[in-house]
């Protein structure tokens, strides 16, 4: 078979027709925010297009390598709910997809851009200015001007590298939909090495190559690739390709001069679920870090954002990270979610607080729910469940409901008949009953409630009120605690 047969049989598998769009993440053992938003929006691009969302694993930088980093891309994004139709684990017409098990794809493209004079062998380890450190004299490659027929002789045994003919005249131009003309003179550009040593393809070679054979339509990309855009021009051009479209979005950044960066101690995308923010809420965050919806409207689910999203809100401004924001977000979601999908969420984190097998989790995930801004709040929250803290007697005294110790006595001691007696323990048959005994002593509630408060959790500040904390205690548990508060309020009036 001859190159050029080789070459139209692989165009005749490339899947045509209806938008594809890729996630392309090298493995790297974590998900930057900046990812993960660029793999939102390549999945919002497809389906809010109707079109297909392809998963695409690059790592071919060996060197680099992090182990299970690349099935720690594929949980997370399932997790987020970012569901691609081709990928690794779900396979697709165009496998496999994963770079380091395409390695024998690549060479005969390199070859065959030498046949057509596009690329050359080079074998004398050339370092071009691109490759150094410092920019010295632009020297041509002495390879460049070997003899096309013979260099393909000697690399079937000499060790090389092979690189782009980069042409020295003229100018290249790459379009992007949200950079607009990206040009630069081709005499700055390098012969950039597409095929290395070790046979493997450099990153922008392997890329060009698999966004074509993959029907690939629309790049999303971060910003840090925007200066290699023009050399693919150059690849697409020379391949007699069309090149997909290009839309770079603007870096995240942490404050006004540098980008948001783990080094720095910046989260990742895990580092921000590990505190205790939701993925939805991340992802609706991250959203609009670089894209607007045009309006006031803030809160999308990700089926919302499947239906409004446009590549034209897209801004090249780059974006602040503001995570007092993302807070204010992930509370809306958490106080959005259903009383039973919040109880799954918080089990964990209640259990770590709340050690007996019969405790109620349904009753504390009521509690927590309306109060709660990170999933990571929980166990202080609830800390005063398994055991009373040890607390002082100070916090009986409030001010504005103008109660002290003395009259917090007084309210427990006349409580404590009242809550033995009640026929049913329930949030609302304690919270009515100090309200009566309320009303007779023609006292405000708080008078009563705030001493139930601190007797039965030892805290100021609790999630629910006091007749909410007393039912999920139980009868018990709560008179105990009362009778202990009225002990010590005793002990301090003799
Ligand atoms: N593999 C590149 C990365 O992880 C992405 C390249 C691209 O999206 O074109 O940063």
């Amino acid at each position: 078979m001859t190159s050029q047969q080789w070459f139209d049989d692989m165009e005749a598998k490339i899947p045509r027709g209806g938008v594809r769009s890729r996630f392309a993440p090298s493995p790297t053992g974590y998900m930057h925010l900046g990812g993960m938003r660029t793999a939102l929006y390549a999945y919002l691009i497809a389906k809010s297009l109707g079109g297909t969302f392809i998963l695409r694993i690059e790592d071919t930088d060996q060197a680099r390598l992090v182990e299970g980093a690349a099935e720690m891309i594929l949980r997370t994004l399932r997790d987020a709910g970012l569901r691609y139709d081709e990928g690794p684990d779900v396979g697709g017409p165009v496998p496999p997809y994963v770079q380091s098990e395409r390695k024998p794809l690549y060479r005969p493209y390199a070859e065959l851009l030498c046949e057509r004079g596009a690329a050359y062998y080079c074998f004398c380890g050339h370092v071009s200015h691109e490759e150094r450190d410092h920019e010295d004299a632009d020297v041509d490659d002495p390879c460049r001007a070997l003899d096309p027929t013979e260099a393909q002789k000697r690399a079937a045994t000499e060790p090389h590298v092979i690189r782009m003919k980069t042409p020295r005249e003229g100018s290249t131009t790459l379009h992007d939909e949200v950079f607009g003309d990206i040009t630069v003179e081709n005499k700055t550009l390098d012969d950039m090495v597409l095929l290395k040593s070790d046979g493997l393809p450099t990153y922008n070679f392997a890329n060009v190559i698999d966004d074509h054979l993959m029907g690939i339509t629309h790049v999303l990309r971060g910003a840090e690739y925007i200066s290699s855009a023009p050399k693919y021009t150059l690849l697409y051009d020379a391949l007699g390709w069309k090149n997909p479209v290009y839309i770079t979005v603007s870096s995240i950044m942490r404050d006004e001069r540098q980008k948001l960066s783990k080094r720095l101690g910046d989260p990742t995308y895990d580092d921000l679920l590990a505190e205790g923010y939701l993925p939805g809420a991340v992802l609706n965050y991250i959203a609009l870090l670089g894209w607007s919806p045009g309006g006031e409207r803030e809160i999308f689910s990700l089926s919302e954002l499947e239906g409004v999203f446009s590549i034209s809100g897209i801004s090249r401004s780059p974006a602040l990270f503001d995570k007092t924001k993302l807070r204010y977000f992930n509370a809306e979601y958490i106080r959005a979610t259903t009383a039973e999908d919040f109880a799954g969420l918080a089990e964990p984190y209640i259990r770590r607080a709340v050690h007996s097998p019969d405790a109620d989790i349904n009753a504390l995930a009521e509690l927590i729910q309306p109060r709660c801004e990170l999933l990571t709040e929980i166990p202080e929250m609830i800390d005063f469940i398994d055991a009373l803290p040890e607390y002082s007697t100070q916090l009986f005294v409030h001010k504005k409901s103008k109660t002290d110790e003395r009259i917090s006595l007084d309210m427990l001691r006349r409580l404590t008949p009242v809550l033995t007696a009640l026929p049913d323990w329930t949030r609302g048959d304690i919270y009515a009953a100090c309200e009566t005994l309320a009303a007779e002593l023609e006292a405000k509630n708080a008078l009563v409630m705030w001493p139930l408060r601190i007797a039965v959790s030892g805290k100021a500040v609790t999630p629910g009120g006091a007749a909410e904390i007393a039912a999920v205690l139980g009868r018990e548990e709560s008179l105990r605690r009362i009778d202990a508060a009225i002990d010590r309020l005793q002990a301090l009036q003799a």
